[in-house]
């Protein structure tokens, strides 16, 4: 089995990009890497082959909505969540914690972890950072996450100082719980809200317990994209050189372009895919909404600049009216390209930073991009 591991291949000298590979048990992560959100065992809309030719290495999986339905001992004995769901490739899952907070009046945190009731049946449960873990390696993970509570924007600095301190104990008993005899690893998440002492004082404390690599948790929660580089440009740095950084839930193509300048690694998001289903499609021109009357008649591609089998194949008439009709396919073909897009996008990020044109493809990729549905000239 191979070890987890980190190699760092290159880095920007005008910004602080970096170019790496991630090695798991099931092969290599090429960074800086965009992951599709896989929540229920399945990215919506999309068959395995068809994730891998949009350039997917690795996806996120859900710990929340696997063990409640079908559960993580059902997919144990199925014989993990790579089988049961046909994807052969790394697979991060999350802790639960964010999907847990989320249900606002339905969970209680305390000192030992958060009682919630399922959003599917009622049911209730406790969720510790000590039965994440056992789902999370239940499901065959490839990088587990620490258990940790994603604060909420914006919040009082006392709430925040006693939650950070609390995901901190947390993510020590995540390292004292986790198996790594199966070659998994285990990444711990700097929070500390929007107050740059107190997310320096979570990265410290995780560096101490020490972890396989490490996640900037708690941004793109509403803090606005500005503020959201600014914790980027300060809590990044406090990470290990030598080990992945990923940045949590982000975000726009412009957010990755950015994430990656200030040194982030990997990212996550439902934004292609979600957008996707909703008829807003990514190109390298910006964005665009395919309901708009105006491609009634457009025979072009999507993006003519995309290699998408939807740019290939399709015209912007054609999705138009598959998504006006309700069809079934304008969400298989809509989150095709936005995959493939975004999955480009990280592609040709990698081959800049290779070259050292990353400063000149950030500059180039801002002048393209035309206000909401410029694309159309
Ligand atoms: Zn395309």
């Amino acid at each position: 089995m191979t070890p987890f591991g980190f190699q760092l291949l290159a880095t920007d000298t005008a910004t602080a990009a970096r170019r790496g590979r991630i090695q798991t048990r099931r092969g290599v992560v090429e960074t800086p890497m965009f992951m599709p959100v896989g929540t229920q065992g399945t990215v919506k809309g999309v068959l395995p082959e068809a994730l891998v030719e949009a350039g997917a290495q690795i996806i996120l999986g859900n710990t929340y909505h696997l063990y409640l339905r079908p559960g993580h001992e059902r997919i144990r004995r199925l014989g993990g969540l790579h089988r049961f769901m046909h994807w052969e490739r790394p697979i991060l899952t999350d802790s639960g914690g964010f999907q847990v907070f989320s249900l606002g009046q339905l969970r209680k945190i305390s000192e030992e972890g958060v009682a919630f009731q399922s959003h599917i049946d009622g049911s209730r449960h406790l969720l510790t950072p000590e039965l994440s873990i056992e789902i999370q390696q239940a499901l065959g993970s490839d990088i587990i996450m620490a258990f940790d509570e994603c604060i909420p924007y914006p919040s009082e600095r006392s709430y925040v100082d006693r939650s950070t301190a609390l995901s901190g104990r947390w993510a020590a008993r995540c390292r004292q719980a986790h198996d790594r005899s199966d070659g998994s690893a285990l990444f711990g998440i700097v929070q500390g809200g929007m107050y740059e002492d107190l997310r320096r004082r979570s990265a410290d404390e995780l560096r101490q317990v020490g972890f396989d690599g490490y996640a900037l948790g708690g941004l793109s929660v509403g803090e606005g994209a500005e503020l959201m580089y600014e914790m980027m440009e300060f809590g990044l740095p406090l990470l290990p050189v030598d080990q992945p950084r990923y940045v949590m839930g982000v975000g726009t193509p412009e957010n990755l372009v950015e994430g990656v300048a200030r040194g982030a690694d990997l990212f996550d998001c439902v934004m292609p895919t979600r957008n996707a289903r909703n008829g807003v499609l990514f190109t390298s021109f910006g964005k665009l909404s395919i309901k708009q009357a105006r491609y009634r008649d457009d025979d072009r591609p999507l993006d003519p600049e995309c290699d998408c089998y939807v740019c290939r194949n399709y015209s912007r008439a054609y999705l138009r009216h598959l998504f006006q009709a309700n069809e079934i396919l304008a969400s298989v073909l809509n989150t095709q390209h936005n995959l493939r897009y975004y999955l480009k996008l990280m592609a040709d990020i990698r081959t800049a930073i290779e070259t050292g044109c990353f400063a000149t493809f950030r500059a180039d990729f801002h002048r393209r991009r035309q206000p909401e549905d410029g694309a159309v000239a």
